[in-house]
């Protein structure tokens, strides 16, 4: 993608910085399948203790992670209940039915889910008909609902309640980075409540790649075997956990600035009459946006924005998202919002 262009797409776009680049340069490493890659075990044992947790697996990818959680936390035929559009649903191309055979329960709305709402979906287990529910994911923050962060008292009750019911939970924390900064929580005290916990450190951090799963050693153990299965475990695996590591350590707090810059560019949308958008939601990185029925369709818009030289993701034919990261300066999202609000023209 040509260099000059304002990219918004994702917050995976990122590329490593210099001072990242040095640091993977000057990575040791080892084989990290006889557990002898240094900075890898580093990593592990760093974020394990930052999410509260026993232990910790690098893996290749946040769907990885995923896909390696409902493996290790459900049998085939189980069902797992989600929040709507949550990632494991819509952007892993079906492999929750494929990896691990379970179908999944959409329940809430806005990217989260009340407790009232878990209890009415849970599917008693015992009964000839019914798929037991045995997982319960929860995704913070919620990418297709505009990066809101899950209610954390809400968290709380619906996980104590999973306990109590015998129901495992999964964090799908991709992001949790940036919802630990937009509600001033520590993420260990995001990821508490969760048997497995999922984070990504190719998002917001700006590592090129890498998520990492952490929960008792046992559930660690078993994700390693999973890992291997689904062909994701590597050799060299430092050059990538050097770039986590420095992202952990030196991008989690300029986090606050991608949020400042998705709500400008927000507040200037909302101030189109085309444009629909609940500020209330734009709580960290993402804006989501919806197109009045009489005005241009999604696709024009994203078009015309590239024309402009500010790219975006249509989500469907009335829906717009942007995504603010590390290699977005203030001056360019506010060219972004004109060049945006020039596309939504007639
Ligand atoms: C990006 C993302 C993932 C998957 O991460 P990849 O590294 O792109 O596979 C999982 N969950 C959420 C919420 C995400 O936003």
């Amino acid at each position: 993608m040509n260099d000059a262009a304002i990219d918004l797409r994702s917050d995976t776009v990122t590329r490593p910085t210099d001072a990242m680049r040095a640091a993977m340069h000057a990575a040791a490493v080892g084989d990290d399948q006889y557990g002898e890659d240094p900075v890898t075990n580093e990593l592990q044992e760093r974020v394990a203790a930052l999410l509260g947790k026993e232990a910790g697996l690098w893996v290749p990818s946040g769907t990885m992670a995923n896909q390696i959680a409902l493996r290790v936390l459900t049998r085939p035929g189980d069902e797992v209940i989600v929040s709507r559009e949550c990632h494991a649903g819509w952007h892993e191309t079906g492999g929750s039915a494929a990896n691990a055979g379970v179908q999944l329960h959409e329940i809430g709305s806005g990217g989260w889910f009340t407790i009232e709402q878990i209890e009415a979906a849970i599917k008693p287990r015992g009964l000839p008909v019914y798929p037991p529910t045995t997982l319960i994911e929860i995704e913070n923050t919620h990418n297709r609902s505009g990066g809101i962060v899950f209610p954390q008292a809400e968290v709380a009750r619906i996980c104590a309640l999973a306990r109590a019911r015998g129901i495992a939970t999964f964090l799908d924390g991709a992001r949790v980075w940036n919802a630990a900064v937009a509600s001033g929580r520590r993420e260990a005290e995001l990821a508490e409540p969760f048997d497995l916990v999922a984070v990504s450190f190719s998002k917001g951090l700006g590592a090129p790649g890498g998520s990492l799963l952490a929960g008792r050693r046992e559930l660690v153990a078993a994700a390693t075997r999973q890992r291997r299965m689904l062909g994701g475990a590597m050799r060299q695996t430092g050059f990538f956990a050097a770039a986590a590591l420095f992202g952990v350590a030196h991008h989690r707090e300029r986090l606050a600035d991608d949020h400042d810059h998705a709500r400008r560019l927000a507040e200037a949308l909302a101030r189109h009459h085309h444009v629909r958008i609940d500020l209330t939601t734009v709580q960290t990185n993402i804006v989501v946006f919806r197109l009045h029925p009489d005005g241009v369709d999604a696709a024009t818009v994203v078009r015309r924005a590239r024309e402009r030289g500010v790219l975006l993701n249509a989500f469907d034919e009335r829906t717009v998202r942007a995504v603010t990261h590390l290699d977005v300066s203030r001056r360019q999202i506010d060219r972004a919002a004109d060049a945006i609000t020039a596309a939504l023209a007639g």
